[in-house]
């Protein structure tokens, strides 16, 4: 029973946590508090009751409208809800509690914001980015892949990217890489270390090139229409740090 039990008790935290989530997406771009006030309809303005407020049950009881100015409710809500949930869940029986469970949510929920802020507006927040660096970096003392390895994906991650961001404006005068790109790899490597960062980098820029290749090939998008790179390496980062020592065994053996 308390098997089962566990890890319903996961997501359902995960869902809670993924409503908050859904808020630091919807305020911080728009330079507003995650704190204060309570949530409103975004459209009329009006503050949500407590039971306007229950993740994803709420959005389907309301059948995806404000009650009373009808206007629809985004599904990013409970979408970002689910998923939350399903990572506490998966988490949980992945790793166990634990200090490296901790690490690997906070982790993920900063990537999940920073993967639907990037793909909405097209940038990377500080008040993700930066203090993820110094959480990561943290947690890594006690924890995987140890301070050093963190510290050297840390310097690794926002080193390469910052290179590159130069090293493109040197050539072709015009930014390539958002300079909030650097920081956001800069963080997955004090979570992840030095190597799950090759990985990220890797799987992002594989993710990438697929799905610019598929948008011009589909006629959506050209060659210069912008991808923003941060929601790869989110991706990047969550299939590295779930199947990063798996690629890197399956990779070295190849050789
Ligand atoms: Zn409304």
């Amino acid at each position: 029973m308390t098997d089962a039990l566990a890890p319903a008790a996961a997501a359902l935290v995960g869902a809670i946590v993924g409503s908050f989530l859904n808020v630091c997406i919807y305020r911080l771009p728009r330079g507003a508090s995650v704190v204060w006030p309570g949530s409103g309809c975004a459209h009329c303005g009006r503050a949500l009751a407590w039971f306007e407020n229950v993740p994803v049950v709420s959005y389907l009881a309301l059948r995806g409208r404000c009650r009373t100015c009808r206007a629809p409710i985004s599904l990013r809500y409970p979408i970002v809800e689910t998923i939350t949930a399903a990572m506490f869940a998966l988490g949980w029986w992945y790793y166990g509690p634990g200090l490296l469970l901790a690490s690997r949510l906070v982790l993920g929920c900063a990537l999940i914001v920073l993967f639907e802020i990037d793909r909405e507006h097209q940038i990377l927040p500080h008040a993700i980015t930066l203090p993820g660096i110094v959480v990561g970096f943290a947690f890594s003392i006690f924890t995987e892949p140890g301070w050093l390895a963190s510290l050297e994906g840390l310097l690794l991650g926002g080193g390469l990217l910052l290179a590159l961001g130069y090293g493109y404006y040197f050539l072709r005068h015009e930014e390539g890489l958002g300079m909030g790109d650097f920081k956001m790899l800069a963080m997955i490597g004090a979570f992840l270390g030095w190597r799950l960062t090759l990985v990220t980098l890797m799987m992002a820029s594989i993710s990438g090139s697929l799905v610019g290749i598929f948008l011009i090939l589909t006629r959506r998008g050209g060659m210069k229409s912008a991808l923003p790179f941060g929601t790869f390496l989110a991706v990047g980062a969550a299939v590295a740090a779930i199947a990063g020592p798996d690629l890197m065994n399956w990779y070295l053996s190849l050789w």
